[in-house]
């Protein structure tokens, strides 16, 4: 077994690669062993002994506190660092212990800057919205800047005294409402986060040739951060990306200099001619329009909070967090980790119920990574004809029509044989 590496753009991917992984707490051995059986299957199946992962199991969490008094050991954040890609079932939060979320700990360590979250709807699952088959979108949130950067003072502590007298005598602030029982929070935003985010998903929407990245913001509102973030977006998918994207201000500039007709032309020439249009839109504004034309966005890249809500709301329109992948990654140093996007759901785990789909499609993302697409694509064939079927976990078949509702085991095993 051998280690990917990065070679300037390109990861270089061995035939026998190791592929580290935390089985997480709770639900996590459930769905961990599901995902491995599948995807284990679906590599051999697709390329016939000549490509294998070999897992390796490295510790964090309960498991890891357990055997070394730890929650997050130097080895597995070691073992990240060395293989570049790995793969993660939730973890529990440990409480009033010294860390605040291994998940936030693992993505400021590896500075994993893009959470991905595709958001595609499968046929059969059941769903708060008329047209479902319209929802095909990949959200692209910022995951180390913005109000979660963690800077925040607690009212009445000294620490929020001094920042308020920062505020008020030397930046002249008077807007505050109640000042002395006020907690503080800080929001950095800045160019080279935004720049980095937009340039992702604009590559990610190039290699597979999307119609649309839009940046969702409250510009309106908070005008230097997220407004930089919009101003910044836009400037840069000029500058690197100006051949094959048409960002909307030139539509703005058309319009102004040449009339609306002209800029209807521009934009529809540009739309024949296949590139990109990037658009904007206010965050509350495209949380309406997901729900009421959901067919108008395609690639969205927005800051961490509006990324938070929008992964979760638009994880509901396609059947709930139970199938919602995710991967965190840093697509310079080639860092990845992808992971299941629920919780440790301890009210269920042991009783063979839990759903495994989101580890699985978060695995498929894995594949699609490493450019083993076509084994995540046999994955994604079998879910699609088994959830036709009428067949998944009982937390999507109680809703289906045909809904037959099978134990993590036996969903697991229909996968493999429909792969
Ligand atoms: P949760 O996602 O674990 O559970 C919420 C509800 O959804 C529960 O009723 C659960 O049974 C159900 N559910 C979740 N995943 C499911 C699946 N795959 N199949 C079927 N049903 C599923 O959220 P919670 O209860 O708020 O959190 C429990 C623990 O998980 C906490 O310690 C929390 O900090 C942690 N957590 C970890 C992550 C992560 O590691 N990425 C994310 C969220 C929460």
């Amino acid at each position: 077994m051998d280690k990917i590496q990065k070679k300037g753009d390109r990861l270089i991917v061995p035939d026998r690669v190791t592929i580290p992984y935390i089985e997480g707490d709770g639900v996590g051995a459930e769905i961990t062993q599901a995902s491995q059986r599948i995807v284990n299957k679906a590599i051999r199946q697709v390329y016939d002994g000549k490509r294998e992962i070999g897992w390796k199991e490295v510790l964090a969490g309960e498991k890891a506190f357990r055997s070394t008094g730890n929650w997050l050991p130097e080895e597995t954040m070691e073992a990240f660092r060395t293989y570049l890609v790995g793969i993660k079932g939730p973890l529990t939060t440990p409480v009033g212990g010294g860390i605040r979320s291994l998940n936030v700990a693992l993505r400021q360590t590896l500075d994993l800057y893009v959470c991905l979250r595709p958001v595609q709807w499968f046929k059969g699952i059941a769903t708060p919205i008329k047209e479902p088959s319209k929802v095909d979108m990949h959200i692209f949130r910022e995951n180390t800047e913005d109000i979660y950067a963690g800077i925040e003072w607690q009212q009445g502590t000294p620490e929020a005294e001094k920042f308020l007298r920062f505020l008020t005598e030397e930046m002249g602030v008077t807007k505050i409402r109640f000042p002395h029982t006020s907690s503080f929070g800080v929001k950095p935003v800045s160019i080279e986060g935004t720049e980095r985010l937009v340039r992702a998903a604009i590559r990610y929407a190039v290699a597979r040739k999307l119609p649309s990245v839009t940046l969702v913001h409250k510009g309106n509102i908070m005008k230097f951060t997220e407004g930089g973030f919009k101003q910044w977006g836009y400037a840069l998918a000029e500058r690197e990306f100006g051949e094959q994207t048409f960002p909307w201000p030139r539509y703005e500039k058309i319009k102004k200099e040449q009339g609306e007709a002209a800029a209807k032309q521009a934009l529809a020439e540009a739309e024949q001619a296949g590139k990109i249009i990037i658009k904007d839109v206010i965050a509350d504004a495209f949380l309406q329009n997901t729900i009421l034309k959901p067919e108008e966005y395609s690639v969205i890249a927005t800051l961490n909070l509006n990324g938070d809500y929008i992964s979760d709301q638009l994880a509901a329109l396609v059947g709930g967090i139970g199938i919602a992948p995710g991967a965190n990654i840093n697509y310079q140093t080639g860092h990845a980790i992808f992971e299941a996007t629920h919780g440790t759901a301890p009210d269920i785990a042991g009783k063979n119920i839990v759903n495994p789909c989101s580890l699985l499609l978060s695995s498929v993302l894995l594949l699609e990574y490493i450019g083993w697409a076509e084994a995540g694509e046999r994955i994604t064939a079998a879910m699609k004809q088994a959830f036709s079927n009428g067949e998944a976990t009982s937390d999507l078949a109680r809703f289906m029509e045909n809904g037959n509702s099978l134990g993590t085991s036996q969903f697991t095993d229909r996968i493999i044989s429909l792969i």
